[in-house]
């Protein structure tokens, strides 16, 4: 397959933001199900793993964070709106630049949290420039997470927090699995969570949590594939009815890969 260059995951996510908006909500990412809480619904489990991030990033009001593959935006408008920070987000889709321009100024934030085309490869920031920066779901799309690792760490000042959230696989993948989640979910480096632990130690980041998630993420998959279904007429206006079925097959083999192989941790590390 060829290379997932950001100028092509910009495009799929310039085609698919809203669409995920749609099923799910504007956090495009995976819910967090507490053991006691199966019944909740895929949009709380997202807020809920959204709100975990919040809480433990611990930023003050003073603070200025990087948000880092920042989506739709809605993480960001609401770390904001908790803690009074300010946010600055980078994506390579420039539908979701604007999207988040848009409602950051509609949500009477727009002298706080503002978007931004560039890519996290090369972060177009000056050394020590935030306080803080969050990566949640994004690395995975990344050519090299070494990379970006090291211009998250470049642009917070000493000591300040990097939060990740991130997908790893907790069995070996064959390279026929390896291949079908590049093309799934556009996955370029799948990496098991002892790699991602030497891998922080290697960028000079000091590990300060990481909480392994992968079971409480389980139900995403099973659940978007339900709301997939539930809103199929739009869908179907949408994207045509070849790449539905396309989607929903690359889907169904999805959970099954997730539910076997992959995982999902929240990492809380500091620039040391
Ligand atoms: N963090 C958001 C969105 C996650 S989706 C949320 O939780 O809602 C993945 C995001 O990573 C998208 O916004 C995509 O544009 C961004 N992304 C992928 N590759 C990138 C790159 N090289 N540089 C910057 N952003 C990137």
């Amino acid at each position: 397959m060829d290379s997932l260059t950001p100028e092509f995951v910009g495009r799929y996510y310039d085609q698919t933001s809203q669409l995920f908006e749609l099923m799910s909500s504007a956090n495009i990412h995976y819910g967090y199900w507490p053991e006691d809480k199966q019944e909740l619904s895929l949009v709380a489990a997202q807020e809920l793993l959204t709100e975990m991030m919040i809480q433990r990033m611990r930023l003050p009001a003073t603070a200025h964070l990087l948000d880092v593959g920042c989506g739709l935006g809605h993480p960001a408008m609401r770390i904001s709106r908790e803690t009074g920070c300010r946010v600055t987000g980078v994506t390579v889709s420039q539908v979701q630049v604007d999207q988040g321009n848009q409602r950051a100024a509609a949500a009477g934030l727009g002298e706080r949290v503002r978007f931004q085309y560039a890519d996290a490869m090369s972060l177009p920031f000056e050394d020590g420039a935030f306080q803080a920066a969050w990566a949640l779901e994004s690395l995975l799309h990344m050519p090299a997470r070494a990379q970006v690792l090291r211009e998250m760490r470049r642009v917070v000042v000493p000591g300040g927090r990097i939060g990740i959230s991130d997908m790893i696989y907790r069995t070996p993948l064959t390279s026929d699995e390896a291949s079908f989640i590049r093309g799934a979910f556009l996955m370029q480096s799948a990496i098991s969570l002892p790699d991602y632990r030497t891998l922080l130690a290697e960028s000079g980041l000091e590990v300060e949590e990481v909480l392994d998630i992968s079971t409480n993420t389980l139900p995403t998959l099973p659940h978007l594939m339900k709301s997939f279904e539930h809103h199929n007429e739009t869908l179907r206006a949408a994207m045509g009815e070849a790449a539905m079925s396309q989607l929903r097959e690359a889907w169904v083999q999805a959970a099954e890969l997730y539910r076997r192989s992959l995982g999902y941790v929240l990492i809380i590390a500091r620039r040391g």
